[in-house]
């Protein structure tokens, strides 16, 4: 049976690129030489597993999901290296090939960026996630799974992003309040204004200041200029 020899933090910021990358900082744990506050900090993930005509992959996953392989499962793998397996040239790919090493393979020794490209929705708050480690007997081009094994569960959360007029969410928010409504929703949802008032909400809740100023009361009649102000002086008011 495989285990994870590495440990695992209960939560991870999650930075979103402008390539699309959404990288886990500071995964599974910071560099060996300590935490390095700008670039990559991580570290390679170690599975203690029998490696002798095996070959293994880690991918991200949601906690209780369906397994991608279970045991069993045969797979190509001609079709797992081309369409499954992360590369410089393809980093958005999803699962991660294990360097066999003594006493089992290692995840990620080229210090790429821990990408995880689950899609975050206000109705996924507070899922957990794991990493998963699939191994496989290999015989030829085909490849059996033979044991599947998955970390501890954990949370991601993302970075602040600067967006424009949102810029008063607070620095670490769940991953679920990085999307912000009035960028996300669709231009035929014409009611954008309770987002803003969402968006007030967060930041005097960030600041400790109770909800429910009286005069959010109407604000559904009111037009979204009106609105606007009445967000700047909130603002400038619980300042
Ligand atoms: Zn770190």
């Amino acid at each position: 049976m495989s285990y994870f020899k590495t440990s695992f933090q209960p939560s991870y910021q999650r930075n979103n690129k402008d390539s699309g990358q959404k990288n886990l900082r500071c995964f599974p744990g910071c560099c060996p030489k300590g935490h390095v506050a700008r670039g990559y900090c991580g570290c390679a993930v170690s599975v203690g597993a029998a490696t002798e005509d095996r070959m293994a992959w880690t991918m991200f996953a949601l906690e209780g999901s369906q397994l991608e392989v279970k045991v069993g499962d045969e797979l190509s793998l001609l079709f797992a290296s081309k369409t499954k397996t992360r590369t410089r040239k393809s980093p958005g790919l999803p699962w991660i090939k294990g360097d066999s090493v003594e006493g089992g393979f290692n995840f990620n020794s080229e210090r790429l960026g821990w990408h995880y490209g689950w899609i975050s929705n206000v109705h996924t708050s507070g899922v957990s996630h794991v990493l998963r480690c699939a191994i496989f007997q290999r015989k030829g081009d085909v490849m059996i799974c033979v044991d599947v094994t998955e970390s501890p569960a954990f949370q991601v959360y993302c970075s602040r992003r600067k967006r424009k007029g949102v810029d008063t969410l607070v620095d670490h928010v769940p991953a679920n309040d990085c999307l912000t409504p009035t960028l996300k929703r669709s231009k035929s949802d014409v009611f954008q204004i309770p987002s803003l008032i969402d968006i007030n909400k967060r930041a005097k809740v960030a600041r400790g200041i109770p909800p429910g100023n009286p005069c959010t009361q109407s604000s559904q009649f009111m037009t979204l200029l009106q609105l606007s102000t009445l967000a700047c002086m909130i603002e400038t008011n619980s300042k």
